[in-house]
């Protein structure tokens, strides 16, 4: 199996495809190395892209309860220095961001340039759990997936490069994780009755993803499916990720104004 993953756009993402188990053949010391490397990297390239001031990134990370997305910052904040990442959760919507638009919030989120922005949950619960919880009608969620096509262009064209990230995690995995987090007296606290139930609907969540994934696969900001059974090869894929994307944007510091060499007395 080809992974992990970044489909071409217009094709159907269909999560049962993708081996949440994959690790390309790498061992759990080769993999931690390799993050290693990626993060004493990553805090160098966040480092000139702060400098630089002009573009951001925005790395979203979806996935289902367990799925590794606070163990995924954490492994991204060892890297990066605070004053360049800003991290944002986004939890069931307050009345008051009930009252404006499902984007709404998501934008006030978006972080300044020079930044790298980390989304633990996004607008794409607005395409999941609103839809497996039947929060809003079908017509409603599913006009969603341009409105959110249409909103990550606008974002794209101003400058901002989404590292959109699902971790898939398989459902015996789950189980394990939903096991220790009952046991362990300091898990205990971020299982909520929510979590219980919505293992219930796992297939709900899987056909949500499967069609908020292939809707949202732009050509502007595509769904990369990284395999996060194993916690050390999901660290490995992401930071590997927001390192090539940062590579990519190749950031520059400033060009300076030798004029300040002669000012210092
Ligand atoms: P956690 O990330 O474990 O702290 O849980 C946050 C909870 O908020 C999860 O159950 C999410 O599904 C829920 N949540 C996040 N965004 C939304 C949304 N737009 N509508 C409804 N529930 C949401
Ligand atoms: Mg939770």
């Amino acid at each position: 199996m080809d992974q992990p993953l970044t489909l071409p756009p217009g094709r159907d993402i269909r999560l049962a495809d993708f081996d949440p188990g994959f690790t390309e053949g790498l061992d759990r010391e080769a993999a931690e190395a390799e993050t290693r490397r990626h993060c004493d990297k990553l805090d160098e390239l966040a480092y000139r892209l702060f400098a630089e001031a002009k573009r951001a990134v925005v790395v979203v990370l979806q996935g289902i309860d367990t799925s590794g997305k606070d163990g995924t910052i954490r492994i991204l904040a060892s890297g990066i220095s605070p004053q360049c990442l800003d991290v944002k959760s986004f939890k069931a919507p307050s009345a008051l961001e009930l009252s404006h638009d499902f984007l709404w919030r998501v934008h006030a989120a978006i972080p300044p340039h020079g930044t790298i922005g980390v989304f633990n949950r996004s607008h794409y619960e607005d395409v999941v759990v609103v839809r497996v919880r039947k929060l809003v009608p079908k017509d409603v969620w599913q006009g969603r997936y341009g409105q959110i096509n249409a909103f990550e262009k606008l974002l794209h064209d101003g400058g901002l490069t989404f590292v959109k990230c699902f971790l898939h995690i398989s459902k015996q995995e789950q189980r394990e994780r939903l096991e220790e987090r009952l046991k362990d007296p300091k898990k205990q606290w971020k299982l909520g009755p929510d979590d219980l139930a919505d293992r219930q609907r796992w297939d709900d969540f899987t056909q949500a993803y499967d069609d908020a994934l292939s809707e949202c696969n732009t050509a502007h900001a595509p769904w990369h499916v990284v395999p996060a059974d194993k916690k050390w090869y999901r660290n490995l894929v992401v930071a590997r990720l927001v390192r090539q994307t940062l590579e990519r944007l190749d950031p520059q510091f400033p060009k300076f104004d030798s004029s300040l060499l002669t000012k210092l007395d």
